[in-house]
């Protein structure tokens, strides 16, 4: 049992969310969940926005505080889609008015492919459809969506508010292709399956390597960089071996779950 950390206090200015705005990583690993991770899952409560559903989506529901919730999903593979099958107890008996799921081109399979019989007992009734090309807007932010390299590729978003970024990059091998996507955000969440010394299987199975992830964030300019979805084979709470990293980011941390910090 992980204690998620207190929700820091926040001045109000009027604004629907106020100054700051609180990011929270309900999953940290990739592929399966460990002993202290569990899969994809980054959430916005105060916007109601979550990225990913992997298994640490089941989080969700302790964190509810907007009448609405929007999943943005990078892609299909199972351990950033599984989660929505939790929805019906995340739900259960909150407030939530409407749910909406966009994820990349395609992502209306995910009706049939997860829930059907014999898979799940009940239908997704939610509205589910690709991120529109010329992105959208969500709870006041201008998001927009990147299709990047892996196998059956994976949608890097970025999320503009007026005065504040974010940019979640996962699955995929970093390079300075799309540095201009995530050009200066305030914060760079990105993957990082592997460190340095794995760069052959992470280029094998289509994921980071830690000083390629931060030779990126250093390149685009971002303000900082948080590193998620890491091996989960690898207990360590460094499993990709920061100083690699620090090289060229000093500031550079990886997530764990139940992490919390304020953009
Ligand atoms: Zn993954
Ligand atoms: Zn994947």
């Amino acid at each position: 049992m992980i204690e998620l950390p207190e929700r820091p206090s926040r001045p109000m200015d009027g604004t629907a969310w106020g100054k700051q705005m609180e990011v929270v990583f309900l999953g940290t690993a990739g592929y399966h969940p460990n002993e202290t991770r569990h899969t994809s899952c980054v959430m916005i409560p105060e916007m109601g926005i979550v990225l990913d559903a992997g298994t640490g989506f089941f989080r969700v529901r302790q964190h509810l505080r907007a009448t609405t919730l929007t999943i943005l999903l990078s892609h299909l593979h199972l351990d950033h889609v599984d989660g929505l099958t939790y929805l019906l107890d995340v739900l259960w008996e909150k407030p939530v008015e409407a749910v909406t799921i966009h994820g990349p081109p395609g992502v209306e399979y995910l009706r049939h492919g997860l829930f059907e019989t014999p898979l799940f007992p009940l239908p997704l009734t939610y509205p589910v459809s690709p991120v529109p090309e010329e992105g959208m807007e969500i709870a006041g932010a201008r998001v927009t969506a990147r299709l990047l390299p892996h196998p059956g590729g994976s949608l890097a978003y970025r999320l503009d508010w007026p005065d504040r970024s974010l940019a979640y990059v996962t699955d995929t091998t970093a390079s300075l292709d799309y540095a201009e996507f995530v050009r200066g955000v305030d914060l760079l969440i990105h993957e990082c399956a592997f460190p340095d010394r794995m760069e052959a299987r992470a280029r094998e199975t289509g994921h980071s390597w830690t000083s390629a992830v931060s030779e990126l964030a250093l390149a685009a300019g971002a303000k900082r960089l948080i590193l998620t979805h890491t091996n989960p084979l690898d207990p360590r709470p460094d499993p990709v071996e920061l100083d690699a990293a620090r090289v060229c980011f000093p500031g550079v941390v990886v997530a764990h779950d139940g992490m919390a910090v304020v953009v």
